[in-house]
This record gives structure tokens, sequence and C-alpha cells, in this order.
């Protein structure tokens, strides 16, 4: 087996974070404040992606890290600053020996917010460099509904590791996708899933647990004997993806039912233990270069799943451009066997052909 201890060092360094993004979850202030780019960020995103970086740093010194947050705005706001450390010291896996392997505690505040700058890598087509997104899908965590801790591993350009912890998905692989699952999570009975996948090998899930790695099971999409009865989903937020061409798509493909909407990468996992069927994310604007931790994770889950993860040209998503995905245009994921056929719809709805 390859890439063992890698798989082993995120899958536990995103089941301990995910026990700090559901306590914020829970709480009624997250600490929210606005990017740059006018896009939210709380107490969740940057106390995980302190956490997972630590994991990564104290197993794997030499290694890249391509991750979200900054630690700017902690640096000037020093109530916020100790809100976050005040979740973060005290975040454990049950299992001591689990949480060795992982590293940690961080001695203090200062070093928090430099392990959180460790995330700063240009990233690029050679070497080792670490994706990380702590809270994908932020809005829909404040929302109430998907977000999801996703973690890869790309080698000279490829990914060899993936891992996605959605703590709001159920935990079992047979539930379908319905209207509901993006809306507002009410509690966490029957929920929290851990995805992983290491190139060659497939893709599982386990459920998320607050101590050791719970057994796994390999997950596969589904067949589909009647493209028309494909489930296809799509982000909940209209700004990321282009709701009605999505909508135009599916309608060439004969999907009568509506999509199901739903933040994060939850929606490439979904796919990926056949809770759904197809993922479209067809452009807002020509122009938005797709960030590398948005899909690294959920682009190899879902081809070791059965999968083929694209443009909307029909190309590979290509992770070694930098941190964003500047050669691609927005993303289709769906059955490998199905996707000439939903590229040939993307192409028609959108008149690249
Ligand atoms: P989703 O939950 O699928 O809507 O995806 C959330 C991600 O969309 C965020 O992490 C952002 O990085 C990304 N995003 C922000 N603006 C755009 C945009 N204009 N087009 C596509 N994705 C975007
Ligand atoms: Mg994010």
């Amino acid at each position: 087996m390859t890439y063992e201890h890698e798989r082993r060092v995120a899958e536990l360094a995103v089941q301990r974070a995910t026990l700090l993004t559901k306590k914020v979850f829970h709480e009624k202030a997250k600490g929210e404040l606005a990017k740059d780019d006018k896009s939210p960020v709380t107490k969740g995103d940057f106390g995980a992606q302190a956490l997972i970086i630590q994991a990564i740093v104290s197993n794997f010194p030499n290694d890249q890290i391509v991750a979200e947050e900054e630690s700017t705005e902690l640096r000037q706001d020093a109530a916020l600053r100790r809100e976050i450390w005040n979740l973060v010291k005290d975040i454990k896996l049950e299992d001591e020996a689990s949480d060795k392997l992982i590293g940690g505690p961080l001695p203090n505040e200062e070093a928090m917010l430099d392990i959180i700058d460790r995330g700063k890598s240009p990233g690029g087509p050679t070497g080792r460099v670490w994706a990380l997104d702590p809270i994908d899908g932020t809005k829909g965590f404040l929302r109430g509904g998907q977000y999801a801790v996703c973690l890869a591993l790309i080698e000279d350009g490829d990914v060899k590791v993936g891992v996605i912890g959605c703590p709001n998905l159920p935990v079992d692989d047979s539930v379908p996708l319905t209207a509901d699952i993006g809306s507002q999570q009410t509690d966490d009975k029957g929920k929290g899933v851990l995805f992983s996948s290491v190139k060659g090998e497939g893709s599982v899930s386990r459920p998320l647990t607050p101590g050791e790695l719970a057994p796994s099971k390999p997950i596969a999409m589904r067949p589909v004997t009647n493209i028309s009865e494909a489930v296809f989903c799509e982000g909940v937020e209209a700004a990321h993806s282009n709701q009605s061409d999505n909508a135009a798509v599916a309608q060439r493909l004969g999907i009568t039912s509506p999509s199901v909407r739903l933040d994060s990468q939850a929606k490439y996992c979904s796919i990926a233990r056949g809770a759904g069927d197809i993922y479209l994310r067809l452009p807002v604007r020509r122009d938005y270069q797709e960030k590398i931790w948005d899909h690294a994770a959920g682009d190899l889950i879902v081809r070791e799943a059965g999968g083929q993860v694209t443009d909307i040209y029909g190309k590979r998503l290509d992770f070694s451009k930098g941190r964003t995905l500047a050669e691609n245009s927005g993303v289709v994921a769906a059955p490998a066997e199905l996707q000439d056929q939903v590229i040939d719809a993307v192409q028609t709805v959108l008149k690249l052909k």
C-alpha cells in the first residue's frame, strides 16, 4: 500500500479538525469576518486550519502547503484570536495514540498564527503540495447546512491522497440525496462521514468519530442505466455556479427532476457514494479561477469511485498551475461512462461547439 502514512495522518487530522468545526457550528457567535474578496471566514476556518497544518508539519516538515486562510486579520483582532486559541488548545482526539501521531498541542497563540501562515505556498508543478480547505462551504456552515473539511496531497501536479470530512452528511452511504440535504441541519444523529482515497486504491467512507478511525467501507458511483433518471447536484450559492445553465444541461439530458443543492465538496462525496450521479458547476464568469483546495480531494474521491471529473471543455482538472485551476473553467463530474454525453450537453448549452 502506498501513501499509507500520509493517508492516516490526513484522515486523523481532518477527523480532529471536525471536532472543532462541530463545536463552532453549534455556537451562535461563530466569529464571522468578511475577507477582502467579501467571502466569510469564521473561528472554525482558522482553528481547523491551525490543527490540520500542525498535523502535516509534525509528520512531513518539508512538504508545501496551499491553504485557504491566513492570519493577517487575527493579528489585528486580539479578542477573536483569543477565542480561536481557546478552542484550538482544547481540541484532542480521545484516542491518545491517534492524537499523538498528528502532533500537538500547539504551545501558544503566536505559534497558532505562525502555523496558520504555513499555508501560503504558491503550489506548482513539482514536489509535494498539500491543498487544504479548513471549512469548504463557509456560507453553508453559517446557514446551518452542509460544509466539509478538505485535505489533499498533490505530488508533481497529480492528486495522490484525498480526505474529506462531512459532519452533516448521513453516515449511511445508501441514503439518496433529497432536497432537504442542503437545508438547515437540526441534529447530529446518524450524521458525520469521513471520505478518503489514495490514487489507484479506490475510495472509502467511515463514520467520523471523536477518537480513533472507525473501520472503512469501499464506496462507488451507482450504475445509471437511463441518464434521464440521473440525480444532479449543484451549489446553493448562485454566485458560484450558473444554476440556469446547469438546469439547461440537465434538461438536454432528459433529466426532469430538479437539482439537489448543497454547499461544499459534499457534492463530490455524495456522487462518489452513489447518493446522486452528476455534479455540475458551470461558470458564472468565464474568468473566475477555481481554487485547488476547493477541488483536489473531491476530484480524486470521485475518480477513484468510478467517476470522471473535467472542466466544461472535457479537460481533466490541472492541479499543477499553482493555487488556482488557472487552465480550467467550471467543473463537470459524472460516472465515467456518461461523461462524454454530459460534456456534449454542456458544450451545446454553452455554445462551445
Ligand atoms: P460551493 O459550496 O460549491 O458553492 O463552493 C464554495 C466555494 O466556491 C468557496 O470555497 C469559494 O472558494 C468558491 N467560489 C467563490 N466565488 C466563486 C465563483 N465566482 N465561482 C466559483 N466558485 C466560487
Ligand atoms: Mg473555504
